[in-house]
This record gives structure tokens, C-alpha cells and sequence, in this order.
């Protein structure tokens, strides 16, 4: 469970208000105990119960639009944990402060609520359905969109309920409720013809009974004067466990027939971008946002599963591809040191799609030594297959030598936000850096170590989509390595390199990880560059005087201690890739949440 409170001693979870009481009552009922439940009516909410005078208080903490948290009427704060501190200083309205948590008997773990259960089903099916995703392909999409997908599932996803019937007449409820067997509880939702306003219909002792189900400025739903929630299906799920001012709970679904078995995530107005790719006058980039205003997946471009997917591709696929199948245009996407990166089109048997060709210089002195090296940059690319690692599509001899890979046309990460450094708000690095410890945690899963991770080796897709490039200085460990030790030091990027890399040549993920760090650095300070001014030696002493460098101005607090742990001297004691995307993915969840309220707030606006 992801809750901004699942780390405090005295929160329950999804605990009833009698179970609350039984707990208050066992901890003694004094003044000022107080204990921590989640909300089952406003996603992200909680109820503060506090005792006073042998009386127990229950206080509903709000998530407001902008994210913080507030008791009606009283001050917001950032999170639960910093609203109890609060009160624990000024009782400011409440019965009393709070003086002495009730902490959870040992043994006992937060309840899950029945929303998490919930939530996390649908998540899973909407992701599976609507981008016909299997296998790690899903799980990749469920853990690094989790936070959209529920903001998209929160607003759309009554309309999948099979309890849910779109537009029909008071008098076609009653007649669908009443055919057949008329248990108690047996309900339906329909659309009202009156805007933004839907119906629920009950049957009770044979009777149907209306309910006017009203959303009101804020977002919320209601039955008029009843409990507000953030979604329909919220209200269902509610009205199924207490019937709160209705004749009954709910019970069994009178079945809307013609429910979509395909969840419709995606607006019609965005396509799998993956036919898109097939114009004839070759690169239709991916859409590429700054101004956002519906937001583009990874699983919405072209790139987030492989081209070779497809059975019927990858029955075709071969190492080198025919040079007739390539169309390369004349403009350059970049340079890298083996020549020039270009852009170009490759036809494959069902589609065309964008690549970029990664072209070797043409006479060079050393043209074997380079040769030999980019084949072992296409060795080790047709092994990966991740989302969040730029694929290759295959590699061609033909008037010269081409590596033809996944396009990524946004750019390096360091450059992109350097440029858009006013667009881009820190929770989109947070996105963007935890897509790179996914993709680094299948490289350490696979045993590969990459050796040059830095943000200029970090291609976007789009700006909520970044990919790992650059395998020139990667390599494949054998099965019972843990590390490779290079046989002379070369043109290395030591500011990015462990100590371990530097004074015995040796690189394993955990010397990955350090350079992770430094990525984190560069990024988290919009493309600046790191130890600026120093030169490479001069950096090698800073880190063995024990000196890091310092925390870029906006980072927070939990991501620069993440650096400073990337960058604990012995690799042994560094954390894995396995921690770093835990940490990231704990961390980014939870400020994709608090943003939440924030992107209701800003498409409200925009309606406005
Ligand atoms: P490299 O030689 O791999 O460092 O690439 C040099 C530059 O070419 C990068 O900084 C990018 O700007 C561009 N580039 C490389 N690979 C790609 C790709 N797959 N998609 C788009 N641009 C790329």
C-alpha cells in the first residue's frame, strides 16, 4: 500500500470508526491520545481520532486540490505526518493537542482499504486492456505509470463498470431493474440528461428508488447532502459497505450489457502512435509536449515495446538489415565518437518506422578499431530489450557502417533541461529518473554494466519518457561475475566513475550506481555540469578527501540523500539498482500524488 502515512507508528489504514474506538480504548482513553485511519470517502484522505475528556473525536483530514492537507477550517499542511506534528504543538480548533500516540500493537499492519485492493485490480486491468500489454512489458507500465494510470482510471473509470448504462430514461432503469429476480440492493447508474449529473437506482422491497447523484465545482460526487467523493465508483464502493443515507446498500449489479470489454484510456485524438510512425515523408516525431495538456504515456509511443513485438516482425528479424530497407535523411540528430547520428525511416514487413542511424565516419585511420568497437555496441544492444533502454533495430554494411536504433528525438536529458528548465517542474525529473533506475535495474538484472551512464546518455522520447543510449563502453559479465576489471584505463569519463573504476579499473552495477548518482546530480540541477571548474584529478582527490558535491538548489531533501548514498566510497556498502528504483519509485509515487490535486486544479482552470 502507498500511503503518505504508511510510515507512521500510529496510522491504521483502513480501519473502521468502531475499531478506531476499541484501540483508543485499550491505549487508556486519556486526554490527547490519538491515532491515524484512512478516509474511505476522498481518495487520499484521512480521519484523526483524538480523545478528550473519556470522549472520542474523529476529525477528516482533506486532500485539497493543491495537494497539502487540511482539517475543515483549518490550516493545510504538506502531509499527515507534518498536520499531527502541528497539532501536537496547538490544538488550533480540536478538542486538545495531540500528546500521546496511540502506536499499532506489534503485529499489526496497516489495513489495506478496500479502495487499495481496488485500485491496484484496475490499474492492472486498464493497463493490460487498453495497451494490450503482457508479461514484463505490463509490469514495466504498471510500475512506472502507476500514479497516471489511476488519475486516468479515477475520472474514467465508472464508465467500464458493468453497473454502469450510460444515458437511459428513469422508466428503462426500472425496467431493467425490475426484470427478472428484485433482490434488495440490486442497482444501476445511468447518466442524467442533465449535464455532469448521473442517477443511481435501487431496488428496495420490490420498489425502485432515484437518487440524484450531483458533481459539484470541486470534482466531487454526492448524493445531495450526502458523503462527497473524489470518483462514481468511490460512492458505489462506499454505498456497498454502508448505505449512508439510502434505502439499502448496494448489493448486485444490474449488468449494463453493452459495458466495452476495452477500457478507453487513450482519447481517440491519440492513437497507438505506433501507425503514425509510418509516413511516407519519413521522421513524424513523437508528440512532444512542453504545455501539456494531455498527457502522453510511454505506452502511448511507438517506442515503449519493441518493433520486433510483433511475432510476424520478429519471424523477419535479422542482425544485419538489407540497406533497401533503409531510408536515411541528410539532417544529424547528434555526434557521437565513432561519427554521426542521422535520422532516417527502416521499412519493416507490417510498418515503417523512425530510427536513428549511427553512422560511421568514412576513411578514418583507425576504421577496423572502430568497426570492431560499434559491432560490440551492437552486440550488446541485440541482447536488451527494456522499456526505458533505446532499442536497436539491427545493424547494416553497406557504403558504410550503420547502427540503426529506436529513435528517442527529444534529446539528451542534460541539454533538454537545461533549455526547459522554467517548463519542467521537479516531479517530472523525479518521473524521468526513476524511468532510468528501471532501465538500470535491468541492466544489473541481466548482468550487463554500462560504464558511461551520464544525462548526456539519457535520450528522451518525450518529456515524460527517457531511454538509456549509448552502449559503447558497456559490457556482458559472465554468468559468475560480479564485476569486469578493464585492462588499461582509457578515455573515461571520471567524473562520473566510483572510486573502484578509477584506482583498480574495476566496474560492476554498483560502479553504475555512482554514476547514477552523478546523473541524478546533473539532473536534479537542470543540466548543469558536475565539479564544474575542477579537472579529473582534481576531482579523484575531492572524493578520497571525502568531499561530495553539493546539493543542486531545488532538490529534494530524499533525492540528495539518495546521491549521497550512490556515492558511499566502498561498493560493497553502496546501494544496489534493485534499492535506488525502490527508493526512486517510493519517492516518486508519492509526489506524483501530491501533485494529483495540483493537475485537477490546473485542467479545472483551463475549463474555466
Ligand atoms: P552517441 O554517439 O551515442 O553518444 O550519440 C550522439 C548523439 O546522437 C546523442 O547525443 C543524441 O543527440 C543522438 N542520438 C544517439 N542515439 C539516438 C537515438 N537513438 N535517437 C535519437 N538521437 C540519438
Amino acid at each position: 500500500m502507498l500511503d503518505a502515512a504508511r510510515q507512521l507508528p500510529f496510522f491504521y489504514g483502513s480501519i473502521s470508526r468502531a475499531d478506531a474506538e476499541d484501540f483508543l480504548k485499550l491505549a487508556g482513553m486519556m486526554d490527547g491520545v490519538f491515532l491515524l485511519r484512512q478516509c474511505l470517502r476522498n481518495l487520499g484522505g484521512y480521519v484523526l481520532s483524538v480523545v478528550h475528556d473519556l470522549i472520542i473525536h474523529h476529525y477528516p483530514v482533506e486532500r485539497q486540490l493543491n495537494g497539502t492537507y487540511a482539517i475543515a477550517g483549518g490550516k493545510p499542511h504538506c502531509g499527515p505526518a507534518e498536520l499531527c506534528e502541528y497539532y501536537s504543538k496547538d490544538a488550533d480548533g480540536l478538542c486538545c493537542t495531540l500528546r500521546r500516540p496511540c502506536n499499532r500493537p506489534s503485529g499489526f499492519d496497516c489495513k489495506p482499504g478496500v479502495f487499495d485492493n481496488i485500485r491496484e485490480n484496475m490499474v492492472r486491468e486498464y493497463v493490460k486492456q487498453t495497451w494490450k500489454l503482457e508479461g514484463d512489458a505490463l509490469e514495466q507500465a504498471i510500475i512506472s505509470q502507476a500514479p497516471q494510470v489511476e488519475k486516468l482510471i479515477a475520472t474514467t473509470a465508472h464508465e467500464q463498470m458493468a453497473w454502469y448504462h450510460e444515458t437511459i430514461s428513469r422508466e428503462e432503469a426500472e425496467r431493467k431493474l425490475y426484470s427478472g429476480a428484485q433482490p434488495d440492493g440490486k442497482f444501476l447508474m445511468r447518466k442524467r440528461k442533465e449535464k455532469g449529473t448521473f442517477a443511481l437506482s435501487v431496488v428496495y422491497g420490490k420498489t425502485v428508488y432515484h437518487y440524484k447523484i450531483d458533481h459539484d465545482k470541486s470534482g466531487k460526487y454526492s448524493i445531495p447532502d450526502g458523503t462527497r467523493f473524489d470518483t462514481l465508483w468511490q460512492l458505489v464502493e462506499y454505498l456497498k459497505i454502508k448505505p449512508d443515507g439510502i434505502v439499502t446498500m448496494l448489493k448486485e449489479i444490474c449488468p449494463n450489457a453493452s459495458t466495452p470489454q476495452v477500457v478507453a484510456a487513450v482519447p481517440p485524438s491519440l492513437p497507438k502512435n505506433r501507425q503514425l510512425a509510418s509516413s511516407s515523408d519519413g521522421y513524424t516525431p513523437e508528440p512532444f509536449n512542453v504545455h501539456e495538456k494531455s498527457r502522453i504515456l510511454p505506452m502511448d509511443t511507438s517506442v515503449y515495446e519493441s518493433s520486433y513485438s510483433d511475432p510476424e516482425e520478429l519471424r523477419q528479424r535479422k542482425l544485419f538489415l538489407k540497406r533497401d530497407d533503409i531510408m536515411m535523411d541528410e539532417e544529424e540528430l547528434g555526434a557521437g565518437n565513432f561519427g554521426s547520428v542521422k535520422k532516417g525511416v527502416y521499412k519493416m514487413k507490417k510498418r515503417h518506422i523512425d530510427v536513428a542511424i549511427k553512422v560511421l565516419k568514412m576513411q578514418n585511420e583507425n576504421e577496423k578499431v572502430i568497426k570492431d568497437e560499434m559491432m560490440k555496441e551492437a552486440g550488446i544492444m541485440n541482447q536488451l530489450d527494456n522499456p526505458y533502454i533505446v532499442r536497436m533495430i539491427g545493424v547494416c554494411q553497406a557504403e558504410c557502417l550503420m547502427l540503426v536504433m529506436e529513435m528517442a528525438g527529444g534529446g539528451p536529458l542534460n541539454k533538454f533541461l537545461t533549455v526547459k528548465k522554467e517548463q519542467i517542474p521537479i516531479h517530472t525529473v523525479v518521473e524521468l529518473m526513476h524511468q532510468v533506475a528501471m532501465g538500470m535495474k535491468y541492466l544489473e538484472e541481466k548482468n550487463f554494466v554500462h560504464r558511461d551512464l551520464a544525462a548526456r546518455n539519457v535520450l528522451l522520447v518525450n518529456q515524460h519518457y527517457a531511454k538509456i543510449s549509448d552502449f559503447g563502453l558497456s559490457k556482458a559479465l559472465g554468468v559468475d561475475d560480479s564485476y569486469y576489471t578493464a585492462r588499461s584505463a582509457g578515455k573515461w569519463p571520471l567524473k562520473w566513475y566510483a572510486p573502484e573504476c578509477i584506482n583498480y579499473r574495476k566496474f560492476s552495477s554498483r560502479s553504475d550506481v555512482w554514476s547514477y548518482g552523478v546523473t541524478m546530480w546533473e539532473a536534479f540541477s537542470y543540466g548543469q555540469k558536475p565539479y564544474r571548474k575542477m579537472k579529473g584529478q582534481e576531482v579523484i582527490s575531492f572524493i578520497q578527501s571525502n568531499k561530495r558535491l553539493e546539493s543542486p538548489a531545488a532538490c529534494p531533501i530524499e533525492m540528495y540523500q539518495l546521491m549521497l548514498d550512490c556515492w558511499i566510497f566502498k561498493e560493497e556498502t553502496r546501494p544496489s539498482f534493485e534499492d535506488v528504483e525502490a527508493r526512486m519509485r517510493i519517492y516518486y509515487y508519492s509526489v506524483a500524488n501530491k501533485t494529483e490535486g495540483e493537475a485537477t486544479a490546473a485542467a479545472e482552470d483551463m475549463k474555466n
